[in-house]
């Protein structure tokens, strides 16, 4: 232990105080720790963080506070460059270390590197850990030496990795702090909530912040496990755990959720189907690190490099009907059902994710951009690796198994996924008296009878057309992206 020797922690998507390792290893090593948070929205170009990542931030990093607090600490805040604003404080505050937990999106893995650099050469005592994932994606590749492309073989390789048994660090019972408070600027300073107050009913839906997120384990563990390979995938039930947004923020570890469940099946003795199909999905948040990881131009551009020659749809002559979509005024309503719970929640579920998807990459045909940007600004689990990889499987030119060009039937996916039309009248109050007909096609024909669209775009030719689009790339020479 380094006597009276200051560490700064600073804290980035790890908003925790259990299970976080640069907290934990800065704790057992100096004696006062500066838990330091800095908004930097710049240095996460082209994706700073979208309006319902904002709302969620701010809640967390009250919540983290709040958790400090109760242990005798309290968490600075800054605004500005994060090296400019971490040597500042170096200087003002005598830090002799600086610990962080890893980010891995293409332009915070620069900046971290550069960062950890400089601050070394200054002779500070700076390392990063991995607090974030159940495996890095540094040294993962298949028997050629390459990056898997393929999830089931990517993840029979990394789950064996995986220790369920290793030890979940508890959060500190006390922290001492150097008082330097009145360095930190106010939370309300950082101008994290939105200006419109779109927001207003996240707040029947979501509670941010580590207290919350432990709630969601035991709910998933009591209630959301047993049963979930069939729920997970019906939209009107509760049949998923929703802690897409804590894990994104880091208000709980990937690792504490996964030792949870693997340490709670055989008590509580949910069937094992239940608990792998959970550990699987998982599995492929970590995919989508890996991926992102390996192949750091994805999150722009098609994985699959045919697809620049796909014929996207002009997107500039086409602004109606992608605020049409936006809306959730497309006139078919699983989508529509979709984009209003979007809307309302910031969260919509994983079955109707892909279904909106795949009606705007291909019945529609807009690049896959426009759909990956609106909802990195609606969601609020929105997440770089995540939502790229949806996107991209969903659009065609992403990492996907299936051997031909899956096109969803959003009335196909009704009648498997929402039989009864539960989640669709949830959304579209005005379909309440709608019949099973009425909720699978929508509407014939534009009609008085329901306040709502007929069809913006006919289903059957547009998909037509997308398979003749597919057929014309689909033999060039551009390879998958090696
Ligand atoms: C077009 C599209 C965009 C998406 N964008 C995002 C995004 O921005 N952020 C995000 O977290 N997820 C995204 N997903 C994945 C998935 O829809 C959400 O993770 C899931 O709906 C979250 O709900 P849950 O926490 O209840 O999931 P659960 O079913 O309870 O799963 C547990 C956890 O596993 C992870 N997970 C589950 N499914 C996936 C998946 N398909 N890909 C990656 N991780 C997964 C999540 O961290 C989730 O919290 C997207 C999927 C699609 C098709």
């Amino acid at each position: 232990m380094k006597q009276d020797e200051i560490a700064i922690v600073w804290f980035r998507n790890d908003l925790r105080i259990a299970d976080n390792p640069a907290l934990s290893a800065a704790l057992h090593q100096y004696q006062k720790i500066l838990p330091v948070y800095i908004q930097a929205p710049d240095e996460h170009a082209p994706w700073e963080p979208g309006a319902a990542s904002n709302w969620w931030l701010h809640h967390s990093l009250d919540s983290l506070n709040q958790s400090l607090n109760s242990i005798g600490s309290y968490l600075l805040l800054q605004n500005g460059d994060s090296l400019a604003t971490l040597q500042a404080l170096i200087n003002k505050t005598g830090a002799k270390a600086v610990f962080w937990n890893r980010m891995y999106e293409p332009a915070l893995i620069n900046r971290d590197r550069n960062i950890k650099k400089l601050l070394k050469v200054a002779g500070i005592d700076c390392r990063s850990f991995n607090g974030h994932l159940l495996s890095e994606p540094q040294g993962i590749l298949n028997k050629a030496g390459s990056a898997f492309k393929v999830f089931s073989a990517y993840w029979k390789n990394t789950s064996r990795e995986i220790n369920p048994t290793e030890e979940i660090i508890p959060a500190p019972t006390a922290i001492n702090s150097p008082r330097f408070a009145d360095l930190s600027t106010s939370l309300k300073q950082l101008n994290l909530l939105p200006d419109k107050n779109w927001y207003q009913d996240f707040y029947d839906h979501w509670e941010p912040g580590e207290p919350a997120a432990r709630k969601k384990i035991i709910n998933l563990i009591e209630q959301t496990l047993s049963g979930y390979k069939i729920n997970h995938d019906i939209p009107s039930t509760s049949g998923t755990s929703r802690l897409s947004p804590h894990l994104h923020f880091g208000e709980i570890s990937a690792r504490e959720v996964f030792s949870v469940c693997q340490q709670s099946a055989p008590i509580l003795k949910f069937p094992i189907a239940d608990m792998e199909k959970f550990i699987s999905e998982l599995g492929w948040r970590e995919f989508g690190y890996y991926l992102m990881y390996h192949f750091p131009d994805s999150t722009t551009q098609s994985l699959n490099q045919r697809f620049d020659l796909y014929g996207w749809l002009d997107d500039s002559k086409q602004t109606e009907l992608l605020e049409q979509w936006q809306q959730g005024k497309t006139g078919i309503p699983i989508v529509d059902a979709g984009m209003r719970e979007l809307w309302q929640t910031g969260w919509m579920h994983n079955r109707v994710r892909m279904i909106t998807a795949s009606i705007l990459t291909k019945n529609m045909g807009f690049h896959w951009i426009h759909g990956a940007r609106w909802f990195w600004d609606t969601l609020v689990d929105a997440d770089l690796a995540a939502n790229t990889m949806g996107w991209q499987w969903t659009a065609g030119c992403g990492v996907d198994a299936a051997p031909y060009f899956r096109i969803f039937s959003p009335a196909r996916q009704t009648e498997r996924f929402d039989p009864d039309g539960n989640y669709i009248k949830r959304w579209l109050p005005e379909l309440q008296h709608a019949d099973k007909h009425v909720l699978t096609l929508g509407l014939p024909e534009a009609t008085t009878k329901f306040d709502y669209p007929a069809p913006v775009i006919d289903l059957a030719v547009s998909r037509q057309a997308a398979l003749l689009r597919w057929d014309s790339i689909k033999n060039s020479n551009h390879a998958l992206t090696d």
